[in-house]
Parts: C-alpha cells; structure tokens; sequence
C-alpha cells in the first residue's frame, strides 16, 4: 500500500477534481432544467390566445398552467412556442368551460415534485460537500514529504525537507554555545563518514535532545548541523503534527521516518518535542489520544532504526520537565545538550555575529553592551542590534553608535518611554522614590555598582534605578541577599522619611522583596530560626524564568513558621535601610533634586554628586 503512494498521488488529485466538475455540471443541468423560463402570458392573454383557437395543449400544476401553441407566430422561434401563465387566486367559473369550447388538451401534474427529483436536488451539494472532505482527509493522510500542493494544498505535508544545498548555516554561525557545538561536531563526522565508525563497530546516538529557555538558540543549532553535515534535513514542529485532523499526527511520523530513512545519512529534527512529548496518560496540558498515538510512533520508530543506520534525531524544548520520561530512554533521546543562555563573553559574540552586516562607529562598544545584558537569549540580542540599528535609520545616519544601543537596550528591556506628562508633585514623589534606591544601593557594601537613575516612565514603571553587575552571577550569599531587599525597600522608606506616608508605587518593590525572603528562608536555608532545610513551596523553572508550583510535604505549623521567618527578614532589612536613609538624609535630597532637574543620571553623575566632599562633611 505505502508503494503506490507516491506515483498516485498526483493521479488521485486529478480524479478527484474531475469527479466533483462531473457533479457539478448534472447539478447545473438539473437545476437548469427545472428552472427553463417560457414566455410569461397574462391571464387575459392567455384566455384571449385559447378563445382565437391559438392553444393546443396545457397543464396545470398548482397555480401555474404551462403550455404550448398550436403553431409558432410568424417570425418567432422554437422557444416561444411555449408559455407560462400564473392563474390568479380568484375562482373563474367560466375558465374550464372555455378549454372545452375551444378542445385545448388539459393535463394535470401532481403538486409535489417527484420524490426522486426532490432527493436529488437535496441530496446532491452534500454528497460533493462529502466526497470533498474524504478525498482531502485521504491526500492528507497520505502525503508527506513535500510534492504539488494542487487544490487540496491545505493538506500538504507538514515535514519541510531542506535540501543540502539550501541551508546556508552552519556552526560559524551559532556564537557561544561551545560544548553544544562540540558534542554535534562529533555526530556531524559520523554523518559524513559513518563507514570509519562503523568498521570498529561504533553506535552513533540516535537521538539528541537540545533542552535550553527559548531564544538560546535551539533551532539555530539544529539547522547548523544539518548545515554542516550537509545530509538532508527534515524538519517539523511538534504542534504541527496535531492539526486539523485527528489521527494524522502517527502517520505523519511514520512517512517522516520511512523518507528520512530512504535518503539516509539524514537528520529529523522535530522541534518544540513537548507538544506531543508530554508525559502519557495523564491527561494533563491537553494530553489525549492522538497526541499519545503521535509519541508512541516516535518512539516505535526511533526503536526501530538498523543498528548502523545512520539517521539523527534531533529534538528541541524548552520543557524537559514535562517530557515523557521513556523519551530519554537508552536507544532513543539518550544524549542531551542544554543551551544555557549566554554569558558576557558569548554575549560579545552573539552581538558580534549579529552586527556582521550592520556598520558601527565603534566596533569596541559591543563589549560593553553584553556587560550590559545579563540574562538576555541569543534571540533578545538579535532583536537588541535590529532595534538599534532601526534607530540609526531612521535618525538618517549611516552607523549604528552606541547611544543606540543604550537606547535599544532600554527599550528591550524597560519597554519604551511613554510620553505622560506627570504632575510636580507625583514626579517629586517619583523622585524621592528612585532616590531612595539610588542612596540605599550606593551605600550598601556588597551591592553592585549603579549604572542609571531615571524618572522617566517606561513600560509599567514610573521610574527606574539600574545597576549593574560586574560580571555575570551565578552564586549569591546572604549578605548580597540581605542588601538587595534592603536597597528594594528604600524606595518605600524614602517617601516616608519625607512625605510621612507611602504610596501605591511599591506595590512591586515589596512583591521582589517578600519572594526573594521567602526563597531565602524556604529554600535556600538562609534562616537560623528553621535551620538549613529546604522547604519548597515553588521553584523557579531551570528554562521560562517564572515559578512552578510544588507539591508542599510539610506540615501548617512550619508554614506558619516560614511566614514569621519571612516578616522576620523583611522588616530586619527595612530597619536597616531606614537608618541608613537616615543617617544620609541630605544626599537623598540632593540626588533626588538632580533627578527633578535631570531626568536621568548615570554613573558617573551619580558619583560625582554623591563622592564629592559636601556629602561626607554633612550629616
Ligand atoms: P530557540 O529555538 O532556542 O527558541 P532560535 O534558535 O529560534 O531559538 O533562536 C532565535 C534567533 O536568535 C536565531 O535565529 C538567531 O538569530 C538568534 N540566536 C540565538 N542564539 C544564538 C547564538 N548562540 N548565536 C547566534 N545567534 C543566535
Ligand atoms: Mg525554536
Ligand atoms: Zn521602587
């Protein structure tokens, strides 16, 4: 059955078309036939044509006579020797009488159309509407891999087979990312000389998982190693096997394999696994039959590949925590690589990939916008060098420079300046607000340095207080913990300290505040009252950056606890930001009265205006 597929299927298509033309055109005539307007005579006419002896033969059916003359009128054709005569709703007694005088041929026809006819005429526009869906539903369950799309062009393949020649990318191409790129270096050689691995008997993994947050690059890398290994390349996304119609998803894994195999040494990659890779049997996120049915394929293929044949399955996601755990099972997904997201470094690189072709005024700037995009995915500095260098555009200059890369930052990250026209008195208060971070952050030891200070509203916030880390972090201590809910409380204590009240400005600070109290003290083991146990309550996912949900496996009381612990530390740190504003009470003045002048500062005015004598002299 699978052989005669691919001859056919062009076939198939032209038989279908031609059968429903065919439906169409009898429905046409019958319609036709049944709608064939005679000449329309009035009742009187008509009376006065069958009184001058002109009719020969009528019939009636309801109120409608139709019927023929007896001979053509002169001059006129076939056609108008027939009419029509709509009888009118009043009784003519002398009517019949006057067909009899006149020997006029009278036939009767039932009221009713003929059961028949009306079947037909009924049935016919949805037998074509059937045969259309069967037909598509057939091509669609038959075509894979590429081929004339035809009428039926909505049921074309969904596995887009790249050509070696057509990708363009290869490992260059990829920044960062070295231990990934090695490991695919490896598979790339045993794609391209499988017979020196083979002869000392070595298995290449069948299948690859490429786990990393979205952006890091996942499909990137994929499409360069097919690049590299310049094999042919099958690629499809896990949605894309659940559409339309059910039961297509197996099928379409299974015409996937049967090609891939054909055209061996070859690579599928199936991207965003976890849309059918999810864990069986749950009935969670949507999970149901087909979405199993499409997995237990992947896995029946992939179980069932030759020793030596030499087709890699690559497969991307970022939820490895929702796969099917028989996925990674030896023989099938068994090698993973985890993209993480770029450090300084790779950063640099990935900005330096990207600006290949857009024109700087000063290629050394790069290294300090990756300084400045802690936690942004290869796909956020894409989208970074294309926002800066729209700016260049459209301000008419022919480099992108730095100031438009600070401006694309900003915009990428804070989202863009709105154009709100503040009261004094709200930006005064915004004022004091930034300050009192600005204050609180300069002075605490372990904090990193500032970098900017804006009261300008900007996405959600009204204001923003920057700093930056020195290098990328990955490891925090208590005491870094501890001044950072220090410094997300000076804002609040700023306006306090000043105004003697608070205001709805904070809501977020104190959101920031409380989490990284509860992470500290449930579960990172940060506070002496519970000890160093962790008590999770939700965890940060490894990839989307946003909590999941934990199961709780203690008891109400250590709840309870964990609350106290957590009101403990907060209100520990705001004692001593409190102080601290205090005791610097003239600089808070002074800093958020350049802010009311400037809008925004930078470092350097930051420093200057804070580390000049008049400060420590005062207070
Ligand atoms: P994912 O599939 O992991 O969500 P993509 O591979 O689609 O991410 O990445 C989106 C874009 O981001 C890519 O097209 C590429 O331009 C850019 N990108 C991501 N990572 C890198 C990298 N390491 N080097 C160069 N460009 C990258
Ligand atoms: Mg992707
Ligand atoms: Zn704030």
């Amino acid at each position: 059955m699978p052989d005669e597929k691919k001859v056919s299927d062009n076939d198939q298509y032209r038989h279908a078309t031609r059968l429903t033309f065919l439906f169409l055109v009898i429905y046409l005539a019958v319609q036709h036939f049944y709608s064939v307007q005679p000449q329309t005579l009035s009742y009187t006419a008509f009376k006065e044509q069958v009184a001058t002896g002109q009719i020969k033969k009528i019939s009636i059916k309801n109120e409608t006579i139709k019927g023929e003359f007896s001979s053509p009128a002169a001059g006129t054709t076939d056609q108008s020797a027939t009419f029509k005569v709509i009888l009118p709703p009043v009784d003519d007694p002398g009517f019949m009488p006057l067909l009899e005088e006149y020997e006029v041929e009278i036939e009767a026809e039932p009221t009713e159309m003929s059961v028949v006819m009306q079947l037909l005429i009924g049935i016919v526009p949805w037998l074509l509407l059937l045969a259309f869906f069967v037909y598509s539903s057939r091509m669609m369950q038959k075509k894979m891999g590429g081929g004339a799309g035809g009428m039926f062009s909505f049921s074309r393949s969904k596995a887009r087979r790249h050509a070696q020649e057509s990708i363009h990318i290869g490992f260059d191409d990829v920044a960062g990312l070295d231990h990934a790129k090695q490991d695919l270096r490896e598979i790339v050689d045993f794609l391209k000389n499988p017979d020196k691995y083979r002869s000392i008997g070595a298995k290449m993994p069948r299948g690859l998982l490429l786990m990393g947050a979205p952006g890091t690059g996942k499909t990137l890398l994929a499409k360069a190693t097919a690049g590299e290994a310049g094999v042919p390349f099958f690629s499809i996304s896990g949605s894309e096997f659940i559409e339309m119609y059910v039961g297509v998803g197996a099928s379409r894994v299974r015409d996937m394999f049967e090609q891939a195999r054909k055209e061996a040494p070859a690579i599928i990659f199936i991207d965003e696994i976890d849309s059918v890779g999810r864990v069986r049997g749950t009935g969670m996120g949507g999970g149901n039959d087909e979405q199993e049915q499409t997995l237990n394929q992947i896995l029946a293929e992939m179980d069932g590949f030759e020793a030596d044949e030499a087709v890699l399955v690559l497969a991307a996601t970022n939820r490895p925590d929702v796969l099917d755990p028989a996925l990674m099972r030896p023989g099938r997904f068994d090698r993973k690589l985890v993209l993480e997201l770029p450090e300084m470094a790779a950063r640099k690189t990935i900005l330096e990939v990207h600006t290949r072709k857009v024109p700087l005024t000063d290629e050394h700037c790069l290294k300090d916008i990756a300084a400045r995009t802690v936690g942004m995915s290869g796909a956020d500095l894409e989208n970074l060098v294309n926002e800066a260098a729209l700016r260049a555009a459209r301000d008419n200059r022919e480099r992108v420079s730095p100031e438009d890369f600070d401006y694309a930052r900003d915009r990428v990250v804070l989202g863009s300046e709105r154009e709100e026209v503040l009261g004094e008195e709200e930006k005064a208060r915004i004022a004091y607000h930034e300050a009192g971070h600005g204050i609180t952050a300069f002075r605490m030891e372990h904090s990193d340095p500032l970098r900017k200070i804006s009261i300008i509203p900007r996405g959600r916030a009204l204001g923003i207080t920057e700093q930056m880390p020195e290098e990328d972090r990955h490891n925090f201590t208590q005491e870094y913990l501890e001044e950072r809910i220090s410094i997300l409380l000076g804002g609040r204590l700023a306006e306090q300290l000043i105004y003697g009240d608070v205001s709805t400005g904070a809501a977020d600070d104190l959101k920031q505040a409380t989490l990284l109290a509860r992470r500290m003290v449930s579960q990172w083991g940060m506070s002496k009252e519970l000890g160093s146990v962790s008590f999770p309550q939700s965890e940060e996912h490894p990839f989307l950056g946003r909590d999941i949900a934990q199961p709780r496996n203690f008891s109400e009381d250590t709840l309870k606890r964990i609350d106290r612990e957590v009101v403990a530390l907060v209100t520990k740190c705001e004692a001593i930001t409190a102080t601290l504003l205090q005791e610097n009470l003239s600089d808070l003045k002074r800093l958020a009265t350049a802010l009311l002048e400037h809008e925004t500062l930078v470092e350097e005015d930051i420093v200057s205006l804070l580390a000049s004598p008049q400060a420590s002299d005062k207070h």
